[in-house]
């Protein structure tokens, strides 16, 4: 599509790549069938084509309002858009740029600013938020079914046994809220890796890949936590050489293969970090059925009939959902995939907050889908998504990661 930037953003390197990508858009529509806030709401303008002609308009010089913050507000940030896009719109750096954009123009009400500076300071650091979390967990059942449904449901990590890790080092990422709310995700994810041969490190000091503070539109804080991590894979680089830097978690996995776009608009020459940034990997990557069969020939896939839920970041951010699906079936999980698996289950990273209403809608559409196969447990890839669907379904909701470790005890 044409477009005619402003003079003065096609400056800047935010209005450079968004001239860009919206020159790549073609304004088909194809993905306006895949939406999920298009599908629940009917307006064009909670659509994909729908934003990325408004954030065109932004960038051509008609002023934003609250309609259109509105707009870019209720979008999920599922790209689900992209998958469908022939034309390979980069939609989701789009919508970061657009609401960054937006935010620095159109003032918001005393109590969304006060909402999202309280999530955005709270949500990225577990020595603020280790103790809500628990306090909720440990009082959930007294509490009345509301704030029920919003207290989360914390395992504690087990001890699995371990393999002999004679193989490549990796770092493993404990990521902010994980660590809080699932620490067994970690520990099963380590006794999988050690199985698989990998020397297995942990983070030295516990970290944030920044997600929170980048869909808040608070770039500065996000870049603090790239700078911030950069540092610590660097100091680990230089002890153990590291193989690999891996996220069990796919919402953050996304967000760090993001990286070179953020470090792309920050001051410095960042050569070495994107040799590290390079060797980030989602936990899905190292798994690999073949290498655990052969190393672990006592292994037995647990019988139980699994709702499967990849969540967006893994099937449409990173595009690996349909791998880890195969690797999981070929050692004899029996995994159901629900109607409309593209859809989003509406946890979204803050969106189950600031969007209360869409995300409740979508995830009792999302439990609906997977329930209809009657599952014993259902599985996904996700903090965000297991405890938002956890929430409220009968269904209990892991980490495929926790399945798996629970079969090297055979
Ligand atoms: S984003 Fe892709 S699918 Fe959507 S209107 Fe543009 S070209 Fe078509
Ligand atoms: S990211 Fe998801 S919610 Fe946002 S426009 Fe694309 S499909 Fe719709």
């Amino acid at each position: 599509m044409q477009t005619q930037i402003l003079p003065e953003l096609l400056d800047t390197p935010a209005g450079q790549r968004a001239d860009a990508i919206l020159r790549k858009c073609v304004h088909c529509g194809f993905c306006t069938a895949t939406c999920p806030t298009y599908q629940l709401l009917g307006d064009e303008l909670d659509g994909p084509r729908g934003r990325i002609y408004q954030i065109k308009q932004i960038f051509e010089g008609l002023p934003a309002d609250r309609a259109v913050q509105g707009h870019l507000d209720r979008c999920l940030t599922c790209r689900s858009c992209e998958t469908t896009c022939p034309s390979g719109v980069d939609y989701g750096e789009l919508i970061d740029i657009g609401r960054e954009r937006v935010e620095h123009t159109v003032p918001r009400p005393l109590r969304e600013r006060l909402m999202r500076r309280l999530l955005g300071a709270l949500l990225p650091h577990p020595s603020r938020h280790a103790l809500l979390f628990r306090a909720g967990s440990a009082l959930r059942g007294l509490l009345p079914r509301r704030l029920r449904q919003k207290a989360p449901r914390i395992r504690p990590a087990r001890a699995y046994p371990r393999g002999t890790a004679d193989g490549p080092t990796v770092l493993l990422l404990d990521g902010c809220a994980q660590s809080t709310l699932s620490p067994n995700t970690n520990a099963a994810a380590e006794a999988v890796l050690s199985a698989l041969g990998y020397r297995v490190l942990r983070e030295p000091a516990r970290s944030c890949c920044g997600a929170v503070n980048q869909h808040l539109s608070q770039t500065e804080q996000a870049r603090d936590w790239v700078r911030r991590n950069l540092e610590q894979w660097r100091q680990v680089d230089r002890e153990h050489g590291l193989h690999a830097i891996v996220s069990s978690a796919s919402g953050c996995g996304v967000m760090l293969k993001d990286y070179p776009k953020i470090l792309a608009g920050m001051p410095g020459d960042h050569h070495d970090d994107l040799d590290l940034v390079a060797r980030i990997r989602d936990l899905s990557e190292l798994f690999d059925a073949d290498t655990l069969r052969a190393r672990q020939p006592g292994f037995r896939a647990p019988e139980v009939r699994i709702g499967w839920h990849a969540p967006c970041t893994l099937q449409h951010g990173q595009r690996l959902a349909d791998r880890l699906q195969r690797q999981l079936q070929q050692l004899g999980f029996r995994l159901e995939i629900p109607r409309d698996a593209h859809l989003c289950c509406g946890s979204a990273g803050t969106y189950s907050v600031l969007q209360p209403e869409l995300s409740r809608r979508l995830r009792d559409n999302k439990l609906q889908a997977l329930e209809a196969s009657a599952p014993e447990v259902i599985a996904t890839a996700n903090v965000g998504c297991e405890h938002h669907l956890g929430s409220a379904g009968d269904t209990p909701v892991r980490h495929w990661i926790e399945l798996v470790a629970d079969g090297l005890s055979g």
